[in-house]
């Protein structure tokens, strides 16, 4: 008992919360922290040029940049690596980390897969969405390329506050991880489900890369009846107290 009780004082989820906006309204997103005795990881970093965003949120929090150990990527969307170069200028110890498939796409081996999707839908959009749409291309296209230093699998449990697990949970992506943190009956869901008025609910559509499989994925991490739910967009969600 004791022993437990140590445990989870030095083991810890800090669910960070960015504020940010921009001509069409106000938004936040919420990357989390894993934090225990030898390693503090954060999970997902949000949009390129949002490093001084993310300081401010870490120092609310009492956490800074230089005691972060390492950086998992849920998935190679911009919202969720956009700063991570940055981030690794600035603190090159950060150990980089997203599945083996993302890896090459974080990296700039391979076309990102969204800029894949909206190059393809390009023709097909009415004149009036076209201008917006070149412009997320080209965001798209700004982000810059950051080598991965470990690569992560579905079943991967790392020690990180006792145990945490690597759920793969492809759909809105392929290559998408979600991690399940067991002693806190916790899930980092990334893009794999999202918070809408306090309910889990999957991810926008259009931007599923493959509908069905997200629908499965978030099954799968439903399934584990968690007793809080950290989602990227939407922050913490904790069912059972709905
Ligand atoms: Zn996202």
């Amino acid at each position: 008992m004791y022993f437990m009780e140590k445990i989870d004082k030095i083991a810890e989820i800090i669910t960070l919360k960015v504020n940010f906006s921009d001509s069409e309204g106000s938004y936040s997103i919420y990357p989390a922290v894993l934090r225990d005795e030898s390693n503090v990881i954060l999970v997902d970093c949000g949009y390129q040029g949002f490093l001084p965003l993310l300081e401010d949120a870490m120092r609310e929090n009492g956490l800074s940049f230089a005691d972060i150990t390492g950086i998992v990527i849920t998935h190679h969307d911009h919202d969720h690596f956009g700063a991570l170069h940055e981030i690794k200028e600035k603190y090159p110890h950060i150990v980089t980390m997203s599945s083996l498939f993302d890896a090459p796409f974080i990296e700039g081996k391979k076309k990102s897969l969204r800029l894949v999707q909206a190059l393809d839908i390009y023709d097909t959009l009415p004149e009036r969405e076209k201008e917006d749409a070149m412009e997320f291309q080209k965001t798209l296209e700004a982000v810059k390329p950051v080598g991965i230093d470990r690569a992560l699998r579905d079943g991967d449990i790392l020690p990180w506050c006792g145990g945490t697990e690597i759920i793969g949970t492809p759909g809105h992506m392929p290559g998408h991880i979600s991690l399940y943190v067991r002693r806190h009956n916790a899930v980092i869901t990334g893009d794999a489900l999202v918070g809408i008025n306090g309910r889990l609910r999957v991810a926008n559509r259009y931007y599923s890369l493959d509908l069905d499989s997200a629908k499965k994925s978030a099954k799968k991490l439903l399934e584990l009846n968690a007793e809080k739910y950290i989602c990227y967009h939407g922050g913490v969600i904790t069912p059972r107290k709905i």
